[in-house]
C-alpha cells in the first residue's frame, strides 16, 4: 500500500509499504478524512522525537473500518470511526494511574506518527479498537470529526487543565486550531473575559466567534505588559500556551496572578539535545513559591473522550469546522497539505483532505 512517509529528519516522500496486520483486539481502517498536524511539522522538520525513517506520517483521522480482530466486540467492517491522535493501550500501569496518554512512557500513548505508521496510509492500524475508537454520529460532517480527533480534544484538556473558574480570567497564548479550541474550550468551562494572543486574520475571526473578548498581538510589543495593562496590572487567573517557543513561558508566568494555574498545550519541538531546557522567569515565579503551578498534557485518546467531544459538536455546544480553511479531495493531495501546514500562510488555520 501507498503512505506518505517521513524518511529522515527534513524529508517526506511517498513510500510503499505492506498492509498492516490487525491483531485479536485490533482494527485496520481506511481513511476518509485527514489532517496535518503541527505536531508532523515538528516531527519531520525540527527533528524534534529524533529520527525516523520511512515512518507513515499522520494521526488526525476518520475512517471506514476495513478489518477487525476476533475479539473486538463493538465495531465490524463498515463502520466509520473517529479515530483518537492518542491510541493508548489501556491495560497499562499508567492508565490505572490515571494518565492514559503517558503509556510506555513520557507520550507514549501517542503511538502514531510517532514510533509506529500514522494514518496517512491506504490503511492503518488500530490497537484495542474497542477502547480507542469512536462512531462518526450520524449527521456529523468528515471535517467535523478530524477535528475532533487532535485538536478538540487537546485545546479543551488546555482548558480543563487551566482549572478555570465561573468568570475568571483566561489568556490563551497561540490561536491557530489548538489555541482556538482551548478558548472554545475556556468559554465552555466558564471563563469571563478571555484574551487570545495571535495574529493571523482568520484565526482572529474564528476567535471572537468561540468567544475572545480581547484580541492581543505579540507582534505589537510585550505580550504580558498588553495583558497587565489591560487588566489594571492583576494579570489573569489562568493561561494556556498553545503556541510560540519556549521564551512563551516567560510571558505566562509574566501574565499570570500568583494563585493560577499555567496550561501548556504547546508542543516545544526545537533542539535535539537531552541538556536542551526550557526558561521559567525566577521573579515572575514568585522565586518559586506563588503558587504559580505549570501543568502540561498530552492530548486525551479513547473512546470516551471521543464521544464525549462529539457530543460538543453534535449538540452545538462548537463548531469545529469553522477552523477548517482549506479542504482538499484525494489522498494524493496529503502532500500539499502538509506544506501548507508548515508555511502557514496567513489565510490557514487547518487543511483537511477528504478521501
Ligand atoms: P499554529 O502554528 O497554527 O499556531 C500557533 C499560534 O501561536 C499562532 O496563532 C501564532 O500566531 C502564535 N504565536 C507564535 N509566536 C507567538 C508568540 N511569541 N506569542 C504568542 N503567540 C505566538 O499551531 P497549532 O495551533 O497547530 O499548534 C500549536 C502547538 O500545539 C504546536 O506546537 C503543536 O505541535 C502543539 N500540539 C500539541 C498537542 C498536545 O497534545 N499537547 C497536540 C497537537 C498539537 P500568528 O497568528 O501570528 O501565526
Ligand atoms: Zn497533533
Amino acid at each position: 500500500m501507498k503512505g506518505y512517509a517521513m524518511l529522515k529528519i527534513g524529508e517526506t516522500g511517498w513510500i510503499e509499504k505492506d498492509r498492516p496486520k490487525c491483531g485479536p483486539r485490533d482494527a485496520i481502517v481506511r481513511p476518509t478524512a485527514l489532517a496535518p498536524c503541527t505536531s508532523d511539522v515538528h516531527t519531520v522538520w525540527e527533528g524534534a522525537l529524533g529520527d525516523r525513517h520511512n515512518m507513515i506520517l499522520g494521526h488526525e483521522a476518520v475512517g471506514i473500518i476495513d478489518e477487525v480482530g476476533s475479539e473486538v466486540q463493538d465495531f465490524k467492517p463498515g463502520d466509520e470511526v473517529l479515530v483518537p491522535a492518542i491510541t493508548p493501550d489501556w491495560d497499562t500501569e499508567a492508565c490505572q494511574r490515571g494518565f492514559p496518554s503517558q503509556t510506555g512512557g513520557a507520550c507514549g500513548g501517542w503511538k502514531y506518527s510517532n514510533f509506529k505508521d500514522g494514518v496517512f496510509g491506504e490503511f492503518f492500524h488500530v490497537n484495542m479498537a474497542d477502547n480507542n475508537l469512536a462512531i462518526l454520529p450520524e449527521g456529523m460532517s468528515r471535517e467535523a470529526g478530524v477535528m475532533i480527533v487532535d485538536m478538540l480534544s487537546t485545546g479543551f484538556m488546555g482548558a480543563e487543565n487551566a482549572a478555570i473558574e465561573l468568570g475568571a480570567t483566561v489568556a490563551v497564548l497561540g490561536i491557530g486550531a489548538v489555541g482556538l479550541s482551548a478558548i472554545a474550550g475556556a468559554r465552555l468551562e466558564g471563563a469571563g473575559r478571555i484574551f487570545a494572543v495571535g495574529t493571523r486574520p482568520i484565526s482572529v475571526e474564528v476567535a471572537k466567534k468561540y468567544g475572545a473578548t480581547d484580541i492581543v498581538s505579540y507582534k505589537n510589543g510585550d505580550t504580558a505588559e498588553q495583558i497587565l495593562e489591560a487588566t489594571g496590572g492583576a494579570g489573569v487567573d489562568a493561561v494556556i500556551v498553545a503556541g510560540g517557543g519556549p521564551e512563551i513561558l516567560l510571558d505566562a508566568f509574566k501574565m499570570a496572578k500568583a494563585g493560577s494555574k499555567i496550561a501548556n498545550i504547546n508542543y516545544f519541538g526545537k533542539g535535539q539535545g537531552d541538556k536542551d531546557t526550557v526558561p521559567i522567569p525566577r521573579i515572575d515565579w514568585g522565586f518559586g513559591m506563588a503558587d504559580k503551578d505549570l501543568i502540561t498534557g498530552l492530548c486525551p485518546g479513547g473512546k470516551t473522550r471521543m464521544e464525549r467531544l462529539a457530543d460538543l459538536v453534535t449538540y452545538g455546544r462548537v463548531d469545529p469546522t469553522l477552523m477548517v480553511t482549506h479542504t482538499f479531495k484525494g489522498f494524493d493531495k496529503i502532500e500539499e497539505a502538509l506544506f501548507l501546514m508548515k508555511e502557514k500562510p496567513r489565510d490557514l488555520i487547518k487543511p483537511v483532505v477528504l478521501l
